[in-house]
């Protein structure tokens, strides 16, 4: 591989980035970061009836938040259409493209009439040594090699070989005077500096295009590799249902940045059989091999296991900063990050997302007369028997001079003992008559975070159920 690598991502802003777009920003960017060179942007939004500025938002701001931070400014093709129409003229003036008024009837006849032979249906090179120049109705083809092939070592895919005879004078500027894709592309990826161009292999057919107009200009060709589209857990193609979504909506589920970057990288990139990476582990170890030529299926129950994963291994600080707009949006607006560090470390073992994790605060962020009651839980916990000894436990918490986990847990096992009771006949009633529901954290926990007041409020609520 070359010293100096420049990589691009060239989303069109059609819509939000999903998740197979940001596998393949996140395999650009490592790419670069990891040979110390440069990752750019670069906004392909010449399809003007699709394209839209809040999706280029949309994806910068997802792009920000996988933490995939790019050089210079965004490139937009829209405003490079000047520099596109030179490089056209440049090889009309050097004869490697021509004018051509074949009206688009008359090329889907060409084309029907190879289908009709059994050839590949192509332009059939009908205006090629016409000479003809610009007029009215007038594309510009490349004119591209009469036999050979295009050979190219995909970095994904190894070797790939095209034979000439499968390819045709394409067009590069359109009869309305715009260039096209592959034209735009090649330009782009040129000026830009890029040297290696990681995209999806949907783009496999455009390459040895875009290779024919590299060589037209006497550019130097980058290096391309095609990396597979991401399956659905059916190893069809990947539908909404099973995970086809947009980044900005995992981000809204509660999903860490991290997580969805350690899982989407490995989806189709390995490091012996590691499954957890850091940024830094996966910027030192990503050098563009081992990426996986094979489509890779999208697990979502993966995902949800290396976010809990990232979830109890973030800093107590950072998680409650992240998981307080949850909980804002559970309906508790006045919880600050001091509360939600306070309660987090009760719920985090059991949360796989930051969502789930604010809304298990709900039973303790309440107040007693808004503790949601389960039922079932309150049928098997809060009998005649479980609701005597929630009161007796009420009685002895009341009494309790400093109110904090070691004391509660501590008249909790005495009543148990005095009482000749086994646990389990106590600790369910009383747990459901805090939480409203069997499961949850430690009771002392619970007790202490509640406080004296509020606890007796909720044991005496429940003692009064029937
Ligand atoms: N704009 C293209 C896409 O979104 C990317 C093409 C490329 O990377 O060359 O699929």
């Amino acid at each position: 591989m070359s010293n100096r690598v420049v990589t691009r991502f060239a989303p069109s802003p059609t819509g939000h980035l999903h998740i197979g777009g940001a596998r393949t920003a996140i395999f650009c960017w490592l790419l670069a970061r990891h040979f110390g060179g440069e990752f750019y942007l670069r906004i392909e939004d010449t399809d003007l009836e699709r394209s839209r500025q809040e999706y280029t938002d949309s994806i910068l701001a997802s792009m920000r938040w996988l933490g995939l931070d790019w050089d210079g400014e965004p490139v937009y093709q829209t405003q490079r259409t000047a520099l596109y129409n030179a490089a056209v003229d440049r090889l009309l003036e050097t004869g490697h493209a021509y004018w051509c008024s074949c009206s688009p009837e008359e090329v889907d006849a060409m084309r029907e009439e190879a289908r009709a032979k059994g050839l590949k249906p192509r332009y059939n090179g009908k205006c090629r040594e016409q000479n003809l120049g610009a007029g009215e109705g007038h594309c510009v083809r490349l004119k591209i090699p009469a036999v050979g092939k295009v050979v190219f070592d995909d970095m994904v895919k190894g070797t790939i070989a095209v034979d000439i005879s499968e390819l045709d004078d394409m067009v590069i500027r359109r009869a309305d005077g715009m260039p096209t894709y592959n034209m735009a592309v090649v330009v782009d990826d040129n000026e830009m500096g890029i040297t290696h161009v990681l995209r999806g292999d949907d783009h496999v057919s455009n390459t040895p295009k875009q290779i024919l107009i590299y060589e037209a200009l006497g550019l130097p060709v980058p290096r391309f590799g095609h990396v597979p589209m991401i399956l659905g857990p059916d190893r069809q193609k990947l539908s909404k249902r099973h995970g086809a979504r947009a980044v900005i909506e995992y981000e809204q589920d509660g999903l860490l940045p991290q997580a969805l970057v350690n899982y989407l990288v490995r989806l189709g990139w390995s490091h012996g059989d590691q499954e957890i990476f850091s940024l830094e582990e996966l910027v030192s170890f990503f050098d563009g091999s081992s990426l996986n030529a094979a489509a890779a299926a999208f697990d979502p129950e993966k995902l949800q296991w290396l976010n809990a994963h990232y979830m109890r291994h973030l800093p107590l600080d950072a998680l409650a900063a992240l998981t307080t707009p949850f909980v804002h949006q559970a309906g508790f607006p006045q919880a600050d990050e001091a509360l939600v560090a306070q309660l987090a470390p009760l719920f985090r073992e059991r949360a796989s997302n930051l969502k789930d994790l604010a809304t298990a605060f709900t039973p303790l962020l309440s107040d007693a007369a808004h503790v949601s009651y389960d039922s079932s839980a309150v049928a098997k916990a809060l009998t005649e028997e479980g609701r005597a000894h929630v009161t007796g436990v009420c009685r002895v918490l009341e009494k309790l001079e400093v109110f904090d986990i070691a004391n509660t847990e501590r008249v909790l096992q005495e009543y148990v003992t005095d009482n000749a009771l086994k646990f389990k006949q106590v600790g369910p009633p009383v747990r459901v008559a805090l939480l409203g529901y069997m499961g949850g954290p430690h009771l002392p926990d619970v007790m202490a975070f509640l406080g004296r007041e509020e606890t007796v409020r909720r044991l005496e609520q429940a003692s009064n159920m029937k």
